[in-house]
């Protein structure tokens, strides 16, 4: 029997860090696929389309809902965001663990569709001046930009209690270090061992 795959989410508030832990914790678990979202948000400099996002006109991206391909999809930040279907399936049941940097709403709708599948982790800034400082300091998004992810931050930030593990990321080295212990003790479940229950019973025959 093969393993099925879990989900893994790293939400946050924008700026605080989610897709700098996620990338460490992607080279370190080389078994690890990241979802690969849908956005009609345009690319930032160095965002490579099909590696980052696929980058999607509306119409490309309504038409992808209508055809029931997305997962899961919600409006941020005034852009569309969505998870495409098929790849995650495929994943999950080739038994391979899938990363998703996703918002609460997606967060909400991916354990309704997979609820024994969601393992999920927010992050937290250690202080909205950081959080801010870490926004410019990314020195990708416009002053307005900036201005509109901080005040959606704090709407953000009031899902907290939705998730799984809870994780202030003040020290980077050590934020991913517990990221990969989630994973790590989530992998330990016995949901995820198909073979434990013929283990156990092999035990326990051999006294
Ligand atoms: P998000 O994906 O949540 O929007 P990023 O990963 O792009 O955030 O991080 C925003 C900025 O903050 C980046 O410049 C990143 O290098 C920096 N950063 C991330 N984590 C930390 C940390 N623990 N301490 C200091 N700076 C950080
Ligand atoms: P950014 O524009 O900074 O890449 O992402 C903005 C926000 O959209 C982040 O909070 C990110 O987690 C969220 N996001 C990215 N992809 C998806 C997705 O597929 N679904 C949902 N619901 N949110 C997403």
């Amino acid at each position: 029997m093969t393993r099925r795959g879990l989900c893994l989410v790293i939400a946050a508030p924008s700026g605080a860090g989610k897709s700098s832990v996620s990338r460490a914790l992607l080279d370190s678990e080389p078994a690890l696929h990241l979802s690969v979202s849908a956005t009609t948000r345009a690319p930032r400099p160095g965002e490579v389309e099909g590696i980052h996002y696929h980058f999607r006109s509306m119409e490309q991206f309504l038409a992808m809902v209508a055809a029931g391909e997305m997962l899961e999809h919600a409006e941020v930040f005034g852009r569309r965001y969505g998870t495409p279907r098929a790849p995650v399936e495929a994943a999950l049941q080739t038994g391979h663990d899938v990363l998703f940097d996703i918002d609460w709403q997606g967060h909400r709708q991916l354990k309704a569709a997979l609820p024994a599948d969601v393992v999920s982790i927010f992050l937290l800034p250690p202080g909205m001046a950081e959080l801010e400082r870490r926004l410019r300091g990314r020195g990708t998004d416009s002053e307005a930009e900036v201005t509109r992810r901080m005040a959606a931050a704090r709407a953000e930030i009031s899902h907290w209690d939705e998730f799984d593990c809870v994780l202030v990321n003040d020290d980077f080295t050590a934020t991913v270090d517990k990221v990969r212990a989630i994973l790590r003790a989530a992998r330990c479940t016995p949901a995820r061992q198909p073979g434990l229950r013929d283990f156990v019973a092999g035990l326990l025959a051999g006294g």
